[in-house]
């Protein structure tokens, strides 16, 4: 019989979910359930995690999936930061969450909304092993002198404080399907992979294993993202905090919800961001030479940190539908081996495809990432093959 897993990503105000056969990757259902919490919607949005964890079964029911007929084996909990020691695939215990909770702080937007979508999962669906899938276990063992900041070593031991690296279910995946797509064993490919979402990271990866990755303690380092602002000097959050009178909440929710993109530009989505600068804007114009420019800063530095690059692969949304974006991260490095194919960059399709010409040193690739099916298979990894029939 099938097995799938139920994969859910609970952030703040939303729930994702997804249902996913590990062995075929068939997505039999997903969903996403907005607006959690918003008192301002008159009674219409889910109140709590809870009510929100309801709707997603009902709205599965509408579409006639009943959990019983699903054969799911295992939930699955997208956890963006597990700390120093939780990075394998763990299923959840009271232990499990305790540590969780433990580590709260060194994600205080991302892991408390995980926490409680766990907590609540567990309780709906109490016979089912729960695993939470972490976003920084990819990058757990990052070269010391890449994972390393160069702060009082006592401090940054006793708090834990290491580059820890985002998006890593996806920069693996990517990096596998890149491998598998040009069928070239992983092991011999120097990569470098671009996801480019609300979210944004780059990360540089030998033989499958990372060696530097633009995520840090937080996911708030390095390129310029949606509505977070990437590298800052660091002084600037004090000159905000003794001069303007910010508090360390005002300061962390500027950098994290009003800079980037939006906080330069007004706007978070690229394609409006392009109309935007087609018909003159020059804030949004600025905002998009400021993110193609540190990107592009990004991609000189891992390119000197690999030596050579045999394959750049874009990812995400804007990654993998942004022709423009891609065009002009890249423009101006062929004495790199680096050349995109116009015509191949401009296509609109949306599967895993070469952009770069045929017989360049450096092969450009665009492939949807699928951090769900990932995750869904990182179950399955877990349950291993025989416990699966349930
Ligand atoms: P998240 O980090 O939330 O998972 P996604 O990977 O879904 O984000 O990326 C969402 C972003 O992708 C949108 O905000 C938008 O800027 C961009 N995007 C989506 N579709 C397109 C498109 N056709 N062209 C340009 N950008 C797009």
């Amino acid at each position: 019989m099938t097995r799938t897993v139920l994969v859910l990503n609970s952030g703040s105000s939303s729930l994702k979910y997804a249902v996913i056969d590990p062995d075929s990757g068939l997505l039999v259902a997903d969903g996403i359930v907005e607006r959690i919490g918003d008192s301002s919607s008159g009674g219409q949005s889910p109140p709590d995690h809870a009510a929100a964890m309801q709707v997603a079964f009902d709205s599965l029911a509408d579409d006639g999936h009943r959990l019983d007929d699903l054969g799911l084996v295992a939930v699955g909990h997208r956890v963006v930061h597990g700390g120093p020691d939780l990075y394998r695939p763990t299923v959840v215990d009271d232990a499990t969450l305790e540590t969780l909770r433990e580590l709260a702080p060194l994600a205080p937007l991302h892991n408390p909304p995980a926490i409680l979508g766990i907590e609540v999962a567990r309780r709906s669906l109490p016979d089912l092993p729960h695993i939470a899938v972490f976003d920084t276990a990819f990058f757990h063992d990052l070269p010391p002198a890449a994972a390393t900041y160069a702060i009082d070593a006592d401090v940054a031991e006793k708090w834990h404080i290491r580059r820890y690296g985002f998006h890593g279910t996806s920069h693996q995946y990517v990096s596998e399907q890149a491998a598998a797509f040009l069928d070239i064993p992983l092991e011999s490919l120097s990569q470098i992979v671009v996801h480019l979402g609300n979210g944004a990271s780059v990360s540089a990866i030998v033989g499958g294993r990372p060696v530097e990755t633009s995520m840090g303690l937080t996911p708030m380092e390095g390129l310029v993202m949606g509505t977070r602002s990437g590298d800052v000097d660091p002084g600037l959050i004090f000159y905000l905090w003794r001069e303007a009178g910010m508090s360390v909440e005002d300061i962390e929710t500027m950098l994290n919800r009003r800079s980037g993109v939006r906080g330069l530009g007004g706007e978070i989505d690229f394609r409006e961001l392009h109309r935007r600068i087609e018909s003159g804007d020059t804030a949004a114009h600025l905002a998009y030479e400021v993110y193609i420019h540190r990107l592009r800063k990004y991609l000189g530095a891992y390119l000197a940190v690999l030596g050579s690059a045999d394959v750049i692969t874009f990812t995400a949304g804007v990654g993998e539908n942004d022709a423009a974006v891609r065009r002009d991260a890249l423009s101006g490095l062929g004495a790199f081996g680096i050349e995109l194919d116009e015509h191949l960059n401009a296509s609109p399709a949306r599967t895993a495809r070469r952009i770069s010409p045929d017989g360049a040193p450096t092969t450009v690739l665009v492939i949807p990432t699928d951090e769900e099916l990932a995750i869904a298979r990182a179950c399955a990894g877990v349950l291993g093959g025989g416990l699966g029939d349930g």
